[in-house]
């Protein structure tokens, strides 16, 4: 039988690499923590309306890179695709605007997309995303946007440049999307085929259209920012200052629309030096419209989303994102069968004493498993031997150098704790041992 691969588009992250992911995950959840976020845990389907009404069915998102199927009851569920349109499903099912306003929230959590796979992305990917629901400030906006950007300088990607648009409301947008179309309908035959679909739904989405036939005729269009009304305007200039004051460098970038419906006001996409200009690090906005779009009353909302596959694949950060060790600090290595008994009954003891322990699953011999031991990384052996079990003592190995040392069983957690708290050096020695 021929042996079988995991989903086209997706991957496995194995033992080597996940404990990149542990650092990096330890290090948002702090972030996030002293920023004042808490987490949120949405499931990772969602009836499909919830998408097709707020991320907007005449998407590409909704149209070609969901996931959708009928479950059993015959009712229509998606993977999320992102997670903004999830965190306010739950807060308006769960009355989250009873408590202290405005909402914190984020979350580090799986999201697909039916991409094709070759474009570099994975169909399932990790994105760390937070939104701030409740508040219409700009502080708000300046507050939410910094917290990824806090991330980055913090792994070292110190070159951060975000690129600021506003794609205005309600009140003033109608107005552009009608001057973009005045501007792009006497050219359409030079848009491609997505665009012309774009001019009458939604033109906005002309501007960040990759093709470069596209864009060069973009770049001669009205842009958002000279059709904003007086709110929306004081709203931009608000977000701006909050930048300058903490030191966030930003420039307009007129061609930041974001690719889905409901965003209003703020719209960013957010560079990194090291990445070159190509690629945007996150990206992230304002959405005063989707409560509503999910059948709540207006709430305001603002927030990103950050692929953490991306961050982890950049060079270097490997180096600035330092894995958390998960190798065992002792190995239990036994001679003879009554040591062995003697071993399991050791092992547990230092396990429970919060020392990372292993032991012998594959019945080997005490010469074999101090080779395990080496290969593994333990930085101690816990020799027991017949002539140990007559002592009622461990022999502590220390694997780098192979000093060893006698301690009585009573004392083999005190001692063990002590010698791995006091870094590799200076083990008592009693000579290199014959074993
Ligand atoms: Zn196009
Ligand atoms: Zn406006």
């Amino acid at each position: 039988m021929a042996t079988i691969q995991a989903p086209r588009g997706m991957r496995d992250i194995l033992p080597g690499e996940v404990e990149r992911w542990q650092a990096l995950e330890a290090r948002v959840h702090d972030l996030a923590a002293r920023f004042g976020f808490r987490e949120i845990r949405t499931p990772v389907v969602e009836h499909t309306e919830v998408f097709q009404r707020t991320v907007g069915e005449h998407t590409d998102i909704v149209e070609k890179e969901m996931y959708i199927f009928t479950d059993r009851g015959g009712r229509s569920l998606s993977l999320r695709p992102e997670g903004t349109a999830a965190v306010m499903r739950a807060y308006l099912e769960h009355g989250l605007r009873q408590q202290p306003q405005p909402g914190k929230f984020y979350y580090v959590a799986p999201m697909f997309r039916y991409d094709r796979p070759q474009k570099g992305g994975y169909r399932q990917h990790t994105q760390f995303g937070a939104e701030i629901i409740g508040s219409a400030e700009p502080a708000a906006d300046a507050e939410v946007l910094t917290l990824p950007i806090r991330l980055l300088q913090s792994v070292g990607l110190t070159e951060v440049e975000v690129h600021l648009n506003s794609v205005g409301d309600g009140a003033c947008r109608p107005r552009y999307l009608q001057a973009l179309r005045d501007y792009f309908r006497p050219r359409a035959d030079e848009l491609c085929e997505d665009c012309r679909r774009r001019l009458e739904q939604n033109p906005l989405r002309i501007l960040d259209c990759k093709r470069e036939g596209c864009h060069r005729i973009a770049r001669g269009a009205p842009f958002s920012v000279e059709f904003l009304c007086e709110a929306c305007a004081v709203h931009l200039e608000g977000v701006k200052r909050h930048f300058e004051l903490l030191g966030v460098t930003y420039v307009l970038d007129p061609f930041v629309v974001r690719g889905l419906d409901y965003y209003t006001r703020t719209a960013v996409e957010v560079y990194s030096g090291r990445l070159g200009a190509q690629n945007a690090m996150f990206g992230g906005g304002r959405y005063d419209g989707l409560a509503e779009q999910l059948g709540g009353s207006p709430t305001p909302g603002v927030g990103f989303g950050f692929g953490l596959d991306r961050l982890l694949l950049i060079a270097g950060v490997e180096d600035l994102v330092p894995p958390v060790d998960r190798s065992p600090e002792v190995m239990v290595v036994t001679f003879g069968e009554a040591a062995r008994r003697e071993g399991v009954v050791l092992l547990d003891a230092v396990r429970q004493a919060g020392i990372r322990a292993a032991g012998d699953l594959l019945n080997r011999d005490g010469r074999a498993l101090l080779k395990y031991a080496d290969r593994v990384g333990a930085r101690f052996a816990l020799v027991l031997g017949d002539d140990e079990i007559a002592a009622a003592a461990v022999t502590v190995r220390e694997m780098a150098t192979g000093e060893q040392t006698a301690v009585s069983r009573a004392q083999i957690v005190g001692a063990l704790r002590e010698r791995l708290a006091q870094g590799a050096a200076d083990v008592g020695t009693s000579g290199g041992g014959g074993r």
